[in-house]
């Protein structure tokens, strides 16, 4: 039961803490973009970048008053950037710990849908199937950009081949880089792997979500969101803190992927993300030598599991040579061979997400119409 769960409520509790110079937290004028959904309540504390490291301890203890409250069934406590403060920084996405509010006007207005690509594990080929199903959007016509979240492995830059920084935009934006008319962005392009390796969750979603909104996508139909891999708070607060029009599960067949894609299933569920699908990456091998079908991890397993999930299957991705070597060598397989078997795959999987994107947003249009 959630009764007696309500705004006010929840700020009287917060004054039980106290900000460094003892002010109580829930008359501070601090906590913004409160959101309470049934037991689920997120907020955002404004933080002054100085002050990042200190008020750490303060979002941790938040979180923990928050979920011993009666009806508080999960709770989730960011820092973000003090508008005031944030006007002072430089015009850079180097810092983690500025974040962009999320009570700001939507950055990504200009974007029609916006989709994460997620695995429940890392190594499961979900930035190569992200960059593919991107050119294979593109190739249908549609203004694609990718966003290249997974930080702990930022891999955009090499399928892509992008080097360099990226060029400053107007006001304080980057501009994406281009690549196969794309436009993609990735931390990669923007701090050293190495550093990022260490930043825990609340960091993680603040250089991402500045990666969204400082960054000049300009107008695209299809922004395709590189997540990064697993379930963790990270992973969490980037499906929440984001207008997701949905998301897509990468899986290889074996089982233990399977459980993994399961957990990320569960966990976008759970803040009312809808999945688009799932795809199936290796899910058999073509020999390069007798071209020969070797179903090396079994069978058909992500297609049962989806149907079990009752999510939609959008396609197998075989296991080839080509594909490893195209993606290592920036020159990603879709730009060069389209229309090749492995292409064909992914314009079928890229057609079959395009209709439930277009079905989720008849459904939500005749929605709207009727209230
Ligand atoms: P993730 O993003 O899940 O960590 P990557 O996309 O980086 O995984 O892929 C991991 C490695 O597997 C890369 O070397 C990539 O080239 C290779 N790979 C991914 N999918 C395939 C595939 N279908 N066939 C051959 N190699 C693949």
């Amino acid at each position: 039961m959630t009764v007696g769960l309500d705004r006010d409520r929840i700020l009287q509790a917060l004054d039980a803490l106290a900000l460094p110079d003892g002010a109580p937290l829930g008359r501070s004028g601090r906590v913004i973009g409160l959101n309470i959904e049934g037991g689920r309540i997120s907020l955002a504390i404004r933080t002054a970048a100085s002050e990042a490291a200190a008020l750490e301890t303060l979002r941790a203890r938040t979180e923990m008053h928050l979920c011993a409250l009666p009806g508080v069934e999960k709770a989730l406590v960011v820092l973000t950037a003090d508008t005031a403060a944030a006007a002072k920084a430089p015009p850079t996405l180097k810092t983690p710990s500025t974040p962009t509010p999320a009570s700001k006007a939507d950055p990504l207005a200009s974007v029609g849908h916006v989709v994460a690509v997620a695995s429940g594990k890392g190594g499961v080929g979900k930035s190569t199937t992200t960059v593919n199903l991107a050119l294979a959007l593109r190739a249908q016509g549609l203004r694609l950009g990718v966003l290249d979240a997974d930080i702990y492995g930022p891999s955009l830059p090499t399928l892509l081949g992008l080097h360099g920084k990226p060029a400053a935009g107007a006001g304080r934006k980057l501009k994406p880089m281009q690549a196969y008319g794309i436009s993609a962005m990735s931390m990669g392009l923007l701090v050293d792997p190495e550093a990022a390796m260490v930043w825990r969750g609340p960091m993680i979603m603040s250089a991402i979500t500045q990666m969204m909104a400082d960054v000049e996508w300009g107008a695209l139909d299809v922004l395709l969101v590189d997540m990064p891999p697993g379930t963790g708070d990270a992973q969490l607060a980037l499906a929440q803190g984001t207008r997701l029009a949905g998301a897509v599960i990468v899986s290889t067949p074996q089982d233990l992927s399977l459980i993994d894609a399961r957990r990320g299933i569960t966990m976008f569920r759970k803040v009312d993300v809808p999945i688009l699908g799932m795809i199936e990456n290796m899910a058999h091998f073509i020999c390069p030598d007798c071209g020969g079908n070797h179903a090396i991890f079994g069978r058909g397993g992500a297609e049962t599991e989806a149907a079990r999930l009752g999510v939609p299957f959008l396609g197998a991705v075989p296991l080839t040579m080509e594909l490893r070597a195209a993606s290592d060598s920036g020159r990603p397989l879709l730009a060069r061979d389209p229309d090749g078997p492995v292409g064909l795959v992914f314009q079928e999987i890229a057609r079959r997400l395009r209709a439930g994107l277009d079905q989720r947003a008849a459904a939500s249009a005749a929605h709207r119409a009727t209230q």
